[in-house]
């Protein structure tokens, strides 16, 4: 494969330092065009330091003069609303893996779709609020695009050499976060510490949040329904709390394959880069008779409303999935303030929904409108209801 050259928006969060471990592990692959950051200057200004990108853009406006101190004409400084889509439009690169956290990460995947780029997407938002939107640029012959997420690209893995005919349902697997034991009637005493507990991945808070109401596992159905074009029908969910098999495909022979591996995001966050080969990676190496037993359950919708909701506004499809994402935003935000409390997240989703008339999602003005509409609206309206 020929060098590859990245821009890495998200480059100081989880999904982006183990970006920049696969590509210092191959130098002669993968190159860094460009990196966006949101707050952390330092770790920005280290990894400009290392990896000398073109172009940088950071959120924080007074990031802007430290880096211009430091590294002077050799790399261009963006900021501001428009920095970022311009990074993304006036980069020269190969492939965009964007881990931005939330639906602002939308505009940068369909700008490189329209680019004809390859999209490594590490923001499931994309195609959660973007799904329609997405599908019909790639069915346009607009770029293409590679999940990061593990379980997506679990499935991906299973799919190689796959006739989609064959093709029965997909199993994503959940580790069902820190509350998969916990009894119904202590989900309203949960604290933003308790759910930033999670016992098997190391994530951002936003994630973090959204993995303990099962709302992430929510998204990557919606997410598995735009990526392999599956219907709701055939997608499921399977809770397995080792994280060890990271999702399987069900054949119409009864097969079952499985993609298994440690939870560690390199290898999805590598594989996407280098799709459809194959590159080596060190280190630890999953070992079956030492983990000895791998766990499967049901999910529990009673207690995590979060997954059900999801499949209803993906099924209802258009606008239903913006307001979905929009509502759990402002929630997870207002009970990391603690201003609600754990139940009230899939609560005040729900409440959205209902206010929701679904119109279609066929334009990137239609969905930036509802999302707004819901941002500016939900947490009062949805207090002062109580
Ligand atoms: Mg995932």
């Amino acid at each position: 494969m020929s060098l590859q050259k990245i821009v890495l928006l998200g480059s100081t969060g989880s999904i982006g330092t183990s970006t920049l471990q696969c590509v210092r592990r191959f130098p002669e692959k993968f190159t860094i065009a460009g990196l966006a950051a949101n707050r952390n200057v330092a770790l920005l200004i280290k990894q400009i330091d290392e990896f000398r990108p073109q172009m940088v853009f950071i959120g924080d406006p007074d990031g802007v003069k430290k880096i211009k101190d430091r590294f002077g004409d050799t790399v261009t400084v963006l900021t501001g609303p428009d920095g970022l889509e311009s990074l993304v439009r006036d980069t020269g690169y190969d492939v965009l893996l964007n881990a931005l956290v939330g639906a602002v990460g939308l505009r940068s995947t369909v700008t490189a779709l329209q680019l004809k780029k390859r999209v490594a997407l590490a923001n499931k938002e994309s195609l959660v609020v973007g799904g329609d939107y997405i599908t019909s640029l790639l069915d346009s012959g607009n770029g293409s695009l590679i999940p990061v997420d593990s379980e997506h690209s679990a499935i991906l893995q299973c799919l190689a050499g796959v006739k989609d005919s064959t093709i029965e349902s997909m199993i994503l697997t959940a580790s069902g976060g820190p509350f998969r034991n916990r009894q119904q009637h202590e989900f309203a005493s949960i604290t933003p510490e308790d759910a930033l507990n999670h016992p098997t991945w190391s994530m951002g808070k936003k994630i973090t949040i959204d993995s303990a109401t099962l709302m992430n596992k929510g998204f990557e159905i919606i997410e598995a329904h735009h990526l392999f074009r599956l219907p709701y029908s055939q997608l499921r969910v399977w809770i397995h709390p080792q994280s060890i098999i990271h999702s399987l495909v069900e054949f119409h022979d009864g097969a079952i394959l499985a993609q298994l591996g440690l939870p560690d995001m390199e290898l999805p966050i590598q594989y996407a880069l280098s799709y459809p080969e194959r590159l080596p990676m060190p280190g630890k190496r999953l070992s079956l008779p030492q983990i000895q037993k791998l766990d499967f359950y049901d999910p529990d919708p009673d207690r995590f409303p979060c997954l059900r909701l999801c499949i209803e506004a993906g099924t209802a499809g258009g606008t239903a999935p913006v307001v979905v994402n929009a509502a759990n935003e402002i929630a997870v935000g207002a009970f990391l303030n603690k201003q609600i409390g754990f139940n009230d997240i899939p609560a005040m989703v729900s409440f959205a929904l209902e206010r929701h008339t679904v119109r279609k999602a066929d334009s990137l003005e239609t969905i930036i409108e509802v999302d707004s509409e819901v941002r500016r609206s939900v947490l009062n309206n949805y207090l002062s209801r109580r």
